[in-house]
């Protein structure tokens, strides 16, 4: 019986195998035919373009950049969207790169192919079979690969539900605001921002003991004579003053350390974070989150320079690996634990974009439109900008060091392949041509590398430099 019986299980077996492996033969066929489409469409639109641009009377080497940087957009877009499932925009540079290589491999191999004689639409279909599956391949599994943790972003909760009535958890609350001179501005902010807290204390939102922490950054203004007066004027007023200019992450900090409330805002004093989210900040720390970042929705007030070169440098960072809030800057309600862990940080090269998703806790996001500056103009001047970026990849990230490496095992297999081709060049086709590009272009190469190298060795020696010193951070000269 049991003998009979086998021979059915088995049976259904294979076909269920069968029907297993269709399955994924079919997955695979859709998502390739899926790929080979949207890669048609795109060309059709490169195409498209191109021609639109000639049409419009733009020279036609300008016009071929044109369109191939419109496909590289539209194409990274739609590959994510409708062949891989991973809309993830932080892929870009991965995919930029992935395509720089495919191209680069195209145009070998038509070359190639060129030279043993086949004609140039001869070439171009020949190519397209192994270059088509080859950027396949690369996309699904390098370039769209799915993150393994995919649940990093914050929660997005916007809603500031209540469970309770808010009279029954009036939330200690302490806004921080470093001034760099800010005479201009500082009268305006000051005044909606008690304003503002008049109005959550009317409604039982924050305790009678809340206040706004002004820290002057060494101002060359009158910035503190403004603060004394503001503290003179209300009880809600506080006012740390550091011994010098330390910069605007060390302001944060010192204010961040002063100050006393159980939720603690940081906010610029310059009036382009719109003051009102704070509101919603409180709720959803009182909903148990503990970080609340505050996320521009949109970048139109910034110059057309800052968007692009700020959002530019968002997706540099995140693609290197560095756990940072897209388009957050430091506006943003911590928990007195969240400080308190932020104190453990000793380090002299601050970036706390990157310090405070390192904590962890339960963390949600408010958005919010930014303006422009209320008045007075920017204390973030280019070079300011720079060097903040700088800390902020080295401080965080290792890849730079690690991409020396990969340089320099890349060199050295790029000039074995040259080994090769020469000593074939030398005995079957005896066509070397006795050049001085090819002896002294690696010098120049190399040379350029080895000092890129240096350079960015440099560049962490003298982070590990700065952090044994463990130098202070700042002095308070004045508290009131
Ligand atoms: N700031 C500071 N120390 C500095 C530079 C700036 O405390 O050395 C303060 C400045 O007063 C403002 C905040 O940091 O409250 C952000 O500066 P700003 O608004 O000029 O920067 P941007 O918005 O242009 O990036
Ligand atoms: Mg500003």
């Amino acid at each position: 019986m049991t003998k009979r019986k086998q021979p059915k299980s088995t049976a259904k077996n294979p076909d269920q195998k069968k029907q297993g492996v269709k399955k994924i033969v079919t997955a695979l066929n859709v998502q390739f035919i899926r790929f080979v489409v949207v890669g048609t469409l795109n060309t059709a639109f490169s195409y498209g373009i191109y021609a639109l641009l000639l049409y419009l009377g733009i020279e036609y080497k300008l016009a071929n950049l044109g369109s191939l940087l419109a496909s590289i957009a539209v194409g990274f877009k739609a590959h994510g969207k409708f062949v891989f499932n991973n809309a993830d925009n932080s892929l870009f540079l991965r995919f930029f790169i992935g395509w720089l290589v495919i191209y680069g491999f195209n145009i070998f191999i038509i070359g190639q192919l060129l030279k043993w004689g086949f004609n140039a639409y001869e070439s171009g279909a020949m190519a397209l079979p192994p270059v088509v599956l080859c950027s396949y391949f690369l996309q699904k599994l390098i370039v769209f690969k799915p993150k393994k943790n995919p649940s990093k972003a914050p929660l997005a909760a916007n809603a500031p539900a209540v469970t309770l009535p808010s009279v029954f958890m009036k939330t200690h609350l302490a806004i921080v605001v470093p001034c760099y001179n800010e005479e201009d501005v500082l009268p305006e902010t000051n005044s909606r921002l008690l304003a503002l807290m008049a109005t959550m204390r009317e409604s039982g939102l924050i305790s009678e003991n809340s206040a706004i922490y002004y820290v002057d950054d060494g101002s060359r203004d009158k910035t503190w004579t403004l603060i004394s007066q503001f503290n003179a004027d209300s009880p809600y007023v506080h006012g740390v003053k550091l011994s010098r200019n330390q910069g605007h992450q060390n302001a944060l900090l010192a204010g961040l350390f002063a100050a006393e409330g159980e939720a603690i805002v940081s906010i610029d004093a310059d009036l382009q974070d719109d003051i009102n989210v704070i509101k919603d900040m409180v709720h959803l720390y009182n909903d148990n989150n503990e970080i609340v970042y505050g996320v521009r929705s949109s970048r139109k007030s910034d110059t057309f320079f800052k968007r692009v070169t700020a959002q530019l440098y968002y997706r540099i960072l995140m693609s290197m690996g560095v756990d940072i809030v897209f388009n957050h800057a430091d506006y943003r309600l911590m928990s007195r634990r969240v400080i308190d862990c932020l104190r453990q940080y000793s380090e002299v090269n601050l970036f706390l974009r990157g310090i405070i998703p390192k904590l962890g806790f339960r963390t949600a996001t408010v958005y919010y439109e930014r303006t422009e500056r209320f008045a007075g103009e920017s204390k973030y001047p280019l070079s300011k900008m720079l060097a903040l970026a700088a800390e902020g990849i080295t401080s965080f990230s290792v890849m730079p060091l690690r991409f020396i490496t990969w340089l320099g095992f890349l060199v050295s297999l790029g000039s074995l392949f040259m080994v090769v081709w020469i000593i074939i060049g030398k005995f079957a086709m005896q066509s070397t041509i006795p050049g001085w590009a090819s002896s002294v272009l690696p010098i120049y190469f190399i040379g350029g590398i080895q000092l890129l190298s240096i350079g960015i060795l440099g560049e962490y020696l003298a982070k590990i430099y700065m952090e044994v010193k463990q130098r202070p951070r700042y002095f308070i000269e004045e508290n009131i």
